[in-house]
């Protein structure tokens, strides 16, 4: 799963084959990239060593930010020197621990403890505000002149016209919210998750089982449809994906269906499905 604003790319989970993705995607082997790993289950973490060394192979120079358990450095350390890897760019490893573990340009990313069988985090990425709606004809009224500017008071910072300051706020609306989207990776649903993942204007979430199959889902530490249904509702989400499907359905229609009955706007992840993630009204 890829989160991409602008030049920005946030990865979530490298399962076997990312780095195909990275490329059919075109998220580029040298953008500005962090990888957000849940844990360290073969399905979530084995294709990120493949991505490092392509992007070594593409001589990447920008560092880029890791953020994951903290024995997955040591697994990427290990690796790299069992087999000869040299990498040409540098790592910024985070190890994940609750609240805020990155900042990037666009984004703040926070993590959350998940309950699965093996420790393991949830994340949620939360683009920064945007300033507000601005109006032209209050800019106009102020006799700033079009140009530079209004596109410095559009970006939210104020400017001095003739020995006045000018604040954003006396030409634009108040500051809007940006978006924000969870993640669950693998896990059991909890209140504190419900919680984290409030207000979230996509929420991908845990649904290996459907619901009569919720034993199984209690004894793995997954989520079934339904369970994964009742969390985005409790938490306002406004959008679920559904993701992490049992190979034992042959159709995922079903879960759909099932999820639906509770949280209406749901839909299930697919390799290669895109979805543009609005902003809050
Ligand atoms: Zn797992
Ligand atoms: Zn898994």
């Amino acid at each position: 799963m890829a989160i991409k604003r602008e030049g920005e790319v946030i990865l979530m989970d490298c399962g076997e084959g990312v780095q195909r993705r990275v490329l059919s995607e075109s998220l580029g082997l040298g953008s500005d990239m962090s990888i957000l790993i849940t844990h360290l289950h073969g399905d979530h973490v084995t294709g990120l060593l493949g991505l490092l060394q392509t992007m070594s192979l593409a001589q990447r120079r920008k560092p880029l930010n890791v953020v994951g358990p903290e024995k997955l450095l040591k697994w990427l350390e290990v690796t790299a020197e069992l087999l000869h890897i040299g990498l040409t760019f540098p790592i910024q490893f985070s190890a994940a621990k609750p609240g805020v573990v990155l900042r990037t340009g666009a984004f703040r990313v926070r993590a959350a403890r998940a309950n699965h069988s093996i420790q393991a985090f949830s994340y949620v990425v939360e683009e920064l505000g945007r300033p507000g709606v601005f109006y032209p004809e209050k800019a106009k009224a102020l006799k700033v002149p079009e140009g530079k500017l209004w596109s410095r008071l559009q970006k939210g910072r104020s400017v001095i016209l003739k020995g006045r300051r000018i604040e954003p706020l006396e030409v634009t609306g108040p500051p809007r919210p940006g978006r924000k989207i969870g993640y669950s990776g693998d896990t059991r649903p909890s209140a504190g998750l419900a919680r984290f993942f409030s207000g979230s204007d996509l929420l991908i979430f845990d649904s290996t089982f459907k619901d009569v199959d919720r034993e199984k889902a209690i004894e793995r530490k997954h989520s079934t449809s339904l369970e994964a249904a009742s969390l985005a509702k409790k938490a306002r989400a406004r959008q679920l994906a559904l993701t992490h499907f049992s190979a034992r359905y042959n159709n995922i229609s079903s879960l759909v269906r099932e999820a639906r009955r509770v949280f209406p706007n749901t839909i299930a992840a697919a390799d290669g499905l895109s979805v543009e993630v609005a902003y809050p009204e």
